[in-house]
């Protein structure tokens, strides 16, 4: 069977294109890896900025979202995308899994990006409890406390530039001794009262009982190890985006995005990418539905062509 549409990926943009698709009458499939939809949202433990569902559950979110398809009937299966081809040159495009091939006269792509691990003692016990990757989803959970930034890049500077307009106080801790981030966005972070620069400094060990209370780190050239107290710690030190798969076929830039603008277009014609997985500036549930939405129409107008 030759599908109109293939969705890879339930987040937010694979789950939102999968309304849209139903609702434009397209035969399709949504290919998932996990046992449940939802993506990153379900690891999230309250989403603050999802207009309309103020302080919900980033869990309640993904499972509403999963409902509102299932609602629709759309078709899902549990399987894992391994493999990108093109056949009857690229007309047909063909998903490889560990079991069947499934072939579509279009693709949308959805499945978004992975944080970048520290990998410490600590850090996976006191995500959501003080550990965060994302200073624009839960920063204001932190307003007037103390918080660390690790990281060196321009997610670590936006992150704290962010946080120390709300925050008592930003560490910004990093293994170097200089940031690689854009000259603009560390004049703009040095202009800030409240952060405090703590250079050559690696983050050894997260502590907290039912919270984040503080974390051990050390200097990486004399070696001395201190304890700092504080009450949360945001983790920038790059995403991975999920694109090894479809690398080799479709364009990505120095970091492993696929190129694609807000029409969601890639380098090859009715293949579409949504949501954290594309090249874009902002990265978050609202802006990969947008997405899933406009990849959802895409793929229809490329069937009617
Ligand atoms: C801890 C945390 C907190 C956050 N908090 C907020 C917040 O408060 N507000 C906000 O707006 N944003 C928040 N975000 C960001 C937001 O969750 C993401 O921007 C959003 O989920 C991206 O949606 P997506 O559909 O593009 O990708 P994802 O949510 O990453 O979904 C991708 C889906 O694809 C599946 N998949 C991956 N590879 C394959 C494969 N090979 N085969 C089949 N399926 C595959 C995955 O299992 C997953 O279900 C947060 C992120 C994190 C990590």
């Amino acid at each position: 069977m030759v599908y109109d549409l293939i969705i890879a990926g339930s987040g937010p943009a694979g789950l939102t294109a999968a309304i849209y698709a139903k609702r434009a009458g397209l035969s399709f499939v949504v290919l998932e890896k996990e046992s449940m939809s939802g993506g990153q949202v379900l690891n999230t433990y309250e989403v603050d900025n999802y207009p309309g569902l103020p302080g919900i559950g980033g869990f309640e979110l993904g499972m509403k979202m999963r409902e509102h398809a299932d609602r629709l009937g759309v078709s899902f299966i549990n399987i894992e995308v391994r493999h990108l081809d093109i056949e009857e040159e690229g007309r047909i495009k063909a998903i490889y899994t560990d079991g069947e091939v499934y072939r579509a006269r279009s693709v949308i792509f959805a499945m978004g990006a992975k944080h970048r691990l520290l990998g410490i003692p600590g850090e996976k016990e006191l995500t959501g409890m003080g550990v965060s990757y994302c200073a624009t989803c839960d920063g204001a959970f932190f307003k007037g406390r103390t918080v660390a930034v690790i990281g060196g890049g321009d997610a670590a500077a936006e992150d704290a530039i962010y946080l120390a307009k709300g925050c008592e106080h930003v560490y910004v801790i990093h293994r170097r001794n200089t940031m690689r981030a854009a000259a603009i966005l560390q004049d703009q972070l040095k202009g800030c009262e409240n952060v405090t620069f703590l250079w050559d400094t690696e983050i050894t060990r997260i502590v907290g009982e039912e919270h984040v209370e503080g974390l051990w780190m050390k200097h990486v050239k004399t070696g001395e190890e201190r304890m700092l107290d504080l009450d949360g710690v945001f983790i920038a030190v790059g995403m991975t985006p999920e694109t090894e798969i479809v690398s080799k076929l479709l364009q990505t830039d120095e970091t492993g995005y696929i190129v694609a603008g807000e029409d969601t277009a890639t380098s090859q014609p009715g293949i579409f990418a949504a949501g954290d997985i594309r090249t874009k500036a902002l990265r978050q549930i609202i802006t990969a539905a947008a997405d899933g939405a406009n990849a959802a129409i895409a793929a229809q107008k490329y069937l009617m062509a």
